[in-house]
């Protein structure tokens, strides 16, 4: 058994018995991990903000090889994020990353670059324009998905590489834009407005933080579809956002497509 100090992120935390809590968190140098915390729910508590879902806190514990939960010694705040955003719909799309995170992502392996996307799409939630945010939400999860292994294709058709209609025939299942012969035949494809495919190939590449200057908030809402739609057919776990749906029953219905 090994002491191990690490940076993570709060993801989520449960009841254990009277007083202690389970933290499950995504740690930047031991994958996701779950902590048990004695005496967290005791007041104060001991660990002040550094158990809150949102937190960036750095952890101490018992690392035990084998084991599901790990026994916490201490841990330091070093970002409260849920203290310092108040606004409703930064909270919901923070919340939305780590739930992302939380279902996509697993084991213990460390993965620094899927750690510091994380970083960076709570600190878009955090300081971008009220405007921006789905934006950051859809870098975050296309950028994610990417470091996973799924990176949309959009550069040649995603069935069998030949130049993609200029139609922007994007299919979920397949991943990726279509040649015209593959759009015929398949099912389910979308076909993208000149706009959300720019969008979207601009969300691929660039910082998080910059995804609100070059996306339209009217583009968000078929971008969002698309996205989750690849997400269902790719990631068995992922059956859309709880988050983001309680965002949109607050926001009403969405307007119109542009013709
Ligand atoms: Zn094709």
């Amino acid at each position: 058994m090994a002491i191990v100090t690490t940076e993570g992120i709060v993801l989520k935390t449960h009841a254990l018995g009277d007083t202690s809590r389970i933290v499950t968190a995504y740690t930047r140098d031991h994958g996701l991990r779950k902590f048990v915390a004695k005496g967290a729910r005791k007041l104060p508590s001991r660990f002040g903000y550094a158990l809150e879902p949102l937190s960036r806190s750095r952890f101490v514990f018992y690392l035990k090889p084998d084991r599901d939960l790990h026994l916490l010694s201490k841990a330091e705040v070093l970002d409260a994020l849920g203290s310092r955003i108040t606004d409703l719909s930064r909270i919901v799309h923070a919340q939305a990353a780590l739930e992302i995170v939380d279902r996509l992502v697993w084991g213990e392996e460390p993965h620094p670059r899927l750690f510091a996307l994380l970083v960076q799409a709570l600190d878009g939630c955090s300081r971008a324009p009220l405007a921006a945010l789905p934006a950051v939400t859809l870098a975050f999860q296309l950028q994610l998905a990417s470091e996973l292994g799924y990176r949309p294709r959009l550069d040649q058709c995603a069935v069998d590489a030949r130049p993609v209609s200029q139609r922007r025939a994007f299919s979920p299942a397949r991943g990726g834009l279509l040649c015209d012969a593959c759009a015929a035949r398949e099912g389910g494809v979308v076909y993208l407005s000149p706009d959300a495919l720019a969008s979207l190939s601009l969300l691929l590449s660039r910082p998080i933080l910059e995804a609100g200057d070059f996306i339209e908030l009217p583009r968000a809402g078929e971008l969002l579809r698309v996205i989750e739609d690849f997400f269902r057919t790719h990631f068995q776990r992922f059956q859309g956002l709880r988050s983001l749906e309680v965002l949109r029953s607050l926001e009403g219905p969405e307007p119109p497509a542009r013709p």
